[in-house]
């Protein structure tokens, strides 16, 4: 009742109060009634395995017995090291070097950096970022420069960045997109291209196809640009393989990511780059050193639950799991296919997604607090973007708590309809 917490994305005069969760399990968030919820949104896309998988657990335990935070210039650490070789290893071809920080946004901003430290420090700089519209990258100063302006940053807009906004690559118009790229790259300057590979997650569960995004790393390419992917969301099975860009065929020159790194246990980032964005960093002349560190940057804890997540996923059948998720998602969003109260019923790997069918869409629509509190009822943690429906759950998720989250999909629409919603 009488909390002075102020929470995220919050709208303290209008929300219920806060549901105290005291203990997490599997894909489900457990409240101090002893009620538990499913958590079909990953608890904001982070959990990829389900919550507190004994293994993660188990390497954070042991990493607490020797390590807290260690300053990462001058000295490094085994989680760390070991880290980063395996991330290379998982990676798309051609990343070369890793460089860690400790949340989506802020290794967004570590991207864009490097990307403009080495142009800049070619002696050839360049300052234009392109983006696609409706893209999301973060929270912080740079990275809502980078995203799609809105209600979110209204308040802020005059202090961001402008950068070059293509169109979406909506299915059909996608050469408009490619078109769009391809100017901006000839009128010069472009230093690169942000892009959420596949699907854009806050922006709406926006799928495009591959070839948008291969075809776009061929033009970048061309012009002398740098592809920068923001896999944070993306990352870790979602999209159906480890990384989107996998399926693109694309290795782009610096990827992001964060919230699946460590299957969700705690907060690490990291930012991959080419050995050539090293190399232009690397010089006897100082002035060339990447100038960039957050105090808990690389922390060994949160390192060793990300080395454990790797091993996780050699050593359990996580792309089996991922693809059967896949399958089961399908059979569940079959129903509303050819269901009018529905509009772009999709799915990309582990993610589906649904607009419900209203008079006023975008993200204040009325209809999304109705909805999460329709849900929230029947024990479901699923926040509509707007009237946009989807489902993110971690792999680890079973048929029966999917089915218990499509029927309510199915009644709320039905409510709604009926005007009780
Ligand atoms: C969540 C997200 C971010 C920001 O990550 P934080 O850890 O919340 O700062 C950046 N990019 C994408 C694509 C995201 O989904």
């Amino acid at each position: 009742m009488n909390s002075p917490v102020w929470h995220p994305f919050t709208q303290h005069a209008l929300e219920p109060a806060m549901r105290r969760i005291v203990e997490t399990d599997g894909a489900c968030l457990i409240d101090d009634g002893g009620a538990r919820i499913f958590d079909a949104i990953s608890s904001w896309w982070v959990i990829t395995h389900g919550h507190r998988h004994p293994a993660i657990i188990a390497a954070i335990q042991a990493a607490c017995d020797r390590y807290d935070q260690i300053i990462f210039a001058e000295y490094t650490h085994e989680p760390a090291e070991e880290l980063a070789h395996g991330l290379l290893r998982i990676a798309p071809p051609g990343l070369a070097h890793v460089f860690y920080s400790d949340s989506g946004s802020t290794c967004v901003e570590v991207a864009l950096k490097m990307a403009l430290g080495f142009f800049h420090n070619c002696g050839t700089p360049r300052q234009r970022i392109c983006v696609l519209e409706h893209s999301y990258h973060g929270d912080t100063i740079g990275t809502m420069s980078a995203g799609e302006r809105g209600v979110f940053n209204a308040a802020y807009e005059p202090m961001l960045f402008g950068v070059d906004r293509l169109p979406f690559p909506q299915a059909g118009h996608e050469q408009d997109t490619l078109d769009a790229f391809e100017r901006f790259c000839a009128s010069g300057d472009v230093a690169a291209l942000l892009i959420e590979p596949l699907i854009l997650g806050a922006g709406g569960m926006l799928i495009y196809s591959q070839q948008v995004l291969s075809e776009l790393k061929r033009i970048a390419e061309r012009y002398g640009s740098l592809l920068i992917a923001d896999e944070v969301m993306t990352g870790w099975g979602r999209t159906g393989s480890v990384f989107a860009c996998e399926q693109a065929g694309v290795s782009p020159d610096i990827l992001c990511t964060s919230k699946g790194l460590t299957g969700g246990a705690l907060p690490l980032a990291a930012t991959l780059c080419t050995a050539e964005i090293f190399q232009a960093h690397l010089s006897s002349d100082r002035r060339k050193t990447f100038f960039h560190s957050s105090s808990y940057t690389a922390n060994p804890i949160a390192c060793a639950a990300a080395v454990a997540n790797l091993a996780v996923w050699e050593n359990e059948p996580v792309r089996e799991r991922i693809r059967e998720l896949g399958s089961m998602q399908k059979r569940r969003l079959a129903r509303f296919q050819a269901d009018p109260r529905f509009r772009n019923v999709r799915q990309i790997g582990t993610i589906t997604a649904l607009d419900l069918t209203v008079p006023g869409a975008g993200y204040l629509a009325d209809v999304g607090p109705k909805l999460r509190a329709f849900f929230r009822e029947r024990q479901l943690l699923i926040r509509p973007l707007g009237n946009i429906i989807y489902m993110m759950p971690p792999y680890c998720v079973t048929a029966a708590e999917l089915d218990c989250a499509y029927d309510a999909m199915d009644d709320a629409a039905a409510c709604f309809m009926a005007g009780r919603l």
